[in-house]
């Protein structure tokens, strides 16, 4: 980018929300040049849309200080030093003890993790408020090595039907990576305990039926050709990449939410990027995303 152009970027999106965003020239996307400031420009554009969802879910941060190029971390913890706009929640860890999670209620929430050089946010599957209650079942489809991208949309829209056969209205979101995540929003009233039992028994059925399509081993090498059914995204402690997060992958992607209408067209799973923060917007007011993400439906009893 031109001296000109970053500096002008610089007097008119100063601050967002009043979070003050340092080394904003600092390239955090050396291919093609994307720096600290544009990505906090981006969230701050997005901020109401990432909230729809992300607001009040216990969030992992993928944190890349030095560029997406320089080690990144994923981190769940915080002793405080990421200020007031990101919140603690106590929740109790699988070994007995007590941790401090972190989550976002705003858009100064976002940015300050964005100032602390966050890329990605990835959220579990119930709010601080109801934390033993997930509000949604997530298939993170994962193809194997060189699977070509329409079998993976051919996998996303089987599984789509074979959910709706059990009841459940799904929505796909390209995940700025390889795959595709469907997604089905839960009332909140089944526990971990349902929702991971479901998750596993529907994966290993499917995959017993349709072996040619979908695996439910986890082992890379038991993939061959196939999509691997991630239902382990599915239990108490895991999370998914939220929708509109940015991913520190080549390019600048960013996971989006897609209506199943549209589908077919999409290339790859890295469609979108960060430079789409106005086709994200127009696209999420227009009569395709009414509705996104929203169902009132329960947990299957099968
Ligand atoms: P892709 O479409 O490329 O697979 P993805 O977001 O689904 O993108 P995966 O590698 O399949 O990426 O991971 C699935 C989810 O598991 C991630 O979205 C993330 O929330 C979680 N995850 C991945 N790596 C880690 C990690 N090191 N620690 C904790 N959770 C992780
Ligand atoms: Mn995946």
């Amino acid at each position: 980018m031109s001296k000109a152009k970053s500096m002008a970027n610089r007097s008119n999106s100063a601050d967002p929300f009043g979070i003050r965003i340092s080394s904003r020239d600092r390239v955090i996307y050396p291919e093609i040049g994307l720096t600290k400031g544009d990505l906090a420009d981006y969230y701050a554009a997005i901020a109401s849309l990432m909230l729809a969802d992300m607001a009040m879910r216990p969030i992992s941060l993928v944190r890349c200080p030095q560029g997406r190029a320089q080690p990144c971390f994923f981190q769940k913890h915080d002793s405080g030093t990421m200020g007031p706009h990101v919140k603690h929640v106590p929740i109790e860890e699988s070994d007995g003890g007590m941790e401090d999670y972190l989550y976002v209620e705003d858009a100064k929430g976002i940015l300050a993790c964005v100032q602390m050089g966050t890329i990605e946010f990835h959220g579990w599957g119930s709010k601080a408020s109801k934390l033993e209650y997930p509000d949604r079942l997530v298939f993170d489809l994962d193809p194997d090595e060189g699977l070509d991208f329409d079998k993976v949309k051919a996998a996303a829209v089987r599984l789509r039907a074979l959910l709706a056969d059990l009841g459940l209205v799904t929505f796909p979101m390209l995940t700025g990576g390889k795959g595709i995540h469907v997604i089905a929003p839960l009332d909140a009233k089944a526990n971990w305990a349902k929702l991971k039992d479901f998750a596993e028994r529907f994966s290993r059925a499917i995959a017993e039926a349709e072996p040619e399509m979908f695996t439910a081993n986890v082992r890379k090498n038991k993939r061959k050709g196939r999509i691997f059914l991630d239902w382990l995204r599915n239990q108490r402690g895991a999370t998914a990449v939220m929708p509109y997060s940015a991913r520190a992958r080549e390019g600048a992607p960013v996971a989006a939410p897609v209506a199943w209408e549209e589908l077919a067209k999409f290339k790859s799973g890295a469609e979108f990027s960060v430079r789409d923060a106005d086709k994200l917007l127009d696209r999420a007011s227009s009569q395709l995303f009414a509705g996104w993400g929203q169902a009132k439906q329960g947990l299957p009893k099968a």
